[in-house]
């Protein structure tokens, strides 16, 4: 049988960066059609709008006759007059010059296809959606969606939907011929949630594919500018996924998934990540890929494996709210801090067990991670759980006094799970770990288990079943709904390690601190300096800043002491030795020239690096359980 509704794409000039979209949907009745543009793209909180891409919107029935129809709210429209028509078709064209994970990019080279970004769905009046005999979004759940795209006949899809060979291209009218230069694809989701998650990633590149414990494992690459990639890296990327996808597996058990897929994009400097069913698009600078660059790889493995851990971890295992997700209107949960906190703290466990990082990669990446812990003090302002709450209007809006009050539940996260898995271990003598938690959690409440979806009740009712965890109730409520620092310092305790202030890895040799020389302590005025246009300005302040009630963001730095300087390294050598100094600054504010005076402080010296070769827990933190 015909799908009730099929949406289509066209991309037969992509250098206009405007894609040719349909959307055909079976009318019920002969009543009015309601359909609404998805707000907010799934694993992203913030509402994008994606709407304001659509140009030349045209509603017409299936012989081409125009319907009348008008704009409802922010987002849909309603289509009346119909009858006798049966069928409602929406042609428009729609602008993809996003260059992100979660949005449409298409150019010359290629078509990144976002589906929350690209079609209308019908909400009401039409057999798809079925809003009037009500409980529709069970029937939504049931319902297939036909999805045809004409690509440049040199374009290779990777999708997670399955292909199709269609009986059902009579349905299509105009949008159904193939454009000239063009192939036609066909694929099917099988309901709403399929078709949301169904990115692809089109290009002249064929995927390169492994199989993996049974599982063709897809690996998609695109690079913005055109670079070539050579075969090194792409066997280099798709061994660390066969790591990581091994030991994930192993913790988890082999997933029931016919494929999976890796789109990667490379870039000059922008990065991002978006899990989806069965797939991800993860974006990196492409100099990660380059010989030698550590710091780049090793940022690029732990954003593949935090993508993969979504496959259970949010994808599968949902907060009860995202069971079936509202893209109409915002939707808060207060579990962020487990869904993507947890999820970095297994990716990176992960990473480290696999062996796509060593223990060296692990204790660099903490150092980062307990940096920009300690270079914030958001922790005594918000809770874990109020930082989940706020997403939407934290995280996904930062401003530069930010990190005052408000932390990340992403790296706050970590760290608290951090601290709540090195107890877990220190109680079950090194038997148990958070990772079984999360193995356990997803495997109580996936998507097709009896009690599919986690509230918190549920993950504390799974530690407190976990072997070391039944008495830590109180540690997991603090942690999360108390506001302070996680005890990160007794955790490294636990673990025969400690964190001390040493020396940066790679520091730049004329700003070390050696006193035993006699070279004089940095001089410090925790500015976070931007260079933009040649002008050097205050982005932010770091804490404690001296200058944090004198100054404001966004004032020029113009010369310190009568020194005329132009970047963050003029100022920092100026600073050097001028501990307890009281320094004169000339700032332009407005057009207008001021100057201040300041006393320099010495530059904080933050406990953040691990020490000490670590106990038996530590190594069953970092090693793989059957090494
Ligand atoms: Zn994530």
């Amino acid at each position: 049988m015909a799908p009730t509704l099929h949406v289509l794409i066209s991309c037969s000039n992509p250098s206009s960066r405007l894609m040719q979209v349909s959307v055909i949907a079976e009318g019920r009745g002969d009543g009015v059609c309601e359909f609404t543009f998805p707000r907010w793209v799934p694993g992203s909180y913030l509402m994008r709008e994606p709407f304001q891409h659509v140009r030349d919107l045209r509603v017409c029935d299936e012989s081409g006759k125009e319907l009348s129809w008008k704009r409802n709210g922010i987002n849909g429209i309603i289509v009346s007059g119909r009858s006798p028509s049966k069928t409602v078709v929406l042609h428009y064209d729609l602008l993809c010059a996003d260059l992100t994970v979660r949005s449409n990019h298409l150019d010359s080279t290629h078509l990144h296809l976002m589906p929350p970004f690209t079609w209308f769905l019908p909400k009401r009046g039409c057999v798809w959606a079925d809003n009037e005999v009500g409980g529709h979004r069970s029937v939504v759940e049931e319902n297939q969606v036909g999805v045809t795209m004409h690509l440049p006949s040199k374009w290779i899809p990777a999708t997670q939907l399955p292909p199709v060979e269609v009986s059902w291209l009579n349905h299509l009218g105009e949008g159904g011929q193939t454009p000239a230069g063009c192939t036609t694809h066909h694929f099917v989701a099988k309901n709403r949630d399929e078709l949301l998650d169904g990115i692809v990633e089109a290009n002249a590149t064929p995927s390169d594919t492994i199989e993996i414990n049974g599982i063709p494992h897809h690996l998609k690459l695109w690079d913005s500018g055109g670079a070539s990639i050579d075969s090194d890296a792409v066997e280099r990327i798709q061994e660390a996924i066969r790591l990581i996808a091994e030991e994930s597996h192993r913790l988890f058990g082999v997933p029931d998934i016919p494929d999976y897929t890796t789109v990667l994009q490379l870039t000059s400097g922008s990065r991002g990540g978006l899990e989806h069913l069965r797939s991800q698009t993860s974006m990196v600078p492409r100099k990660a890929l380059w010989v030698g660059q550590k710091d780049g790889w090793r940022d690029l493995v732990s954003l593949l494996s935090h993508e993969y851990m979504h496959l259970w971890n949010v994808k599968d295992l949902r907060p009860k709210k995202y069971l079936n997700y509202d893209l109409d209107t915002e939707q808060t949960t207060d579990l962020l801090w487990w869904f993507e906190g947890g999820t970095s703290w297994l990716g990176d466990v992960i990473c480290v067990r696999s062996g796509v990082w060593s223990e060296d990669d692990y204790r660099i990446d903490f150092k980062r991670k307990m940096t920009r812990h300690l270079r914030g003090d958001g922790n005594s302002k918000q809770t874990l759980a109020e930082s989940s709450h706020e997403a939407w209007i934290h995280l996904y809006r930062p401003n530069p006094h930010a990190t005052e009050h408000r932390i990340s539940y992403y790296n706050e996260g970590e760290l608290a799970l951090f601290c709540l898995d090195a107890e877990i271990r220190r109680r079950s003598k090194g038997n148990s770990g958070l990772e079984l938690l999360f193995a356990e959690l997803w495997k109580k409440h996936n998507r097709n288990s009896p009690s599919p979806g986690v509230g918190e009740v549920e993950i504390f009712a799974a530690l407190h079943a976990t072997e070391g965890g039944s008495r830590l109730s109180g540690m997991l409520r603090t942690l999360i709904h108390e506001k302070g620092r996680p005890p990160v310092n007794e955790a490294m305790k636990t673990f025969g390690l400690m964190l001390t202030s040493g020396k940066k890895e790679n520091d730049d040799d004329d700003f070390k601190v050696d006193e035993s020389k006699g070279i004089p302590p940095q001089g410090w005025l925790g500015l976070r300096l931007t260079g933009k246009s040649g002008l050097l300005k205050i982005g932010a302040f770091e804490i404690p800043s001296p200058m944090r009630n004198i100054a404001q963001i966004g004032d020029e730095i113009v010369a310190v002491s009568g020194q005329r300087v132009h970047t963050t390294k003029d100022v920092k050598e100026y600073l050097k030795g001028k501990v307890g100094d009281e320094v004169e600054i000339a700032l332009a504010r407005q057009g207008r020239m001021f100057s201040i005076r300041v006393e320099v402080v010495e530059e904080p010296q933050l406990a953040v690096t691990i020490k000490g070769k670590g106990n038996h827990l530590w190594r069953s933190l970092i090693c793989s359980p059957d090494v």
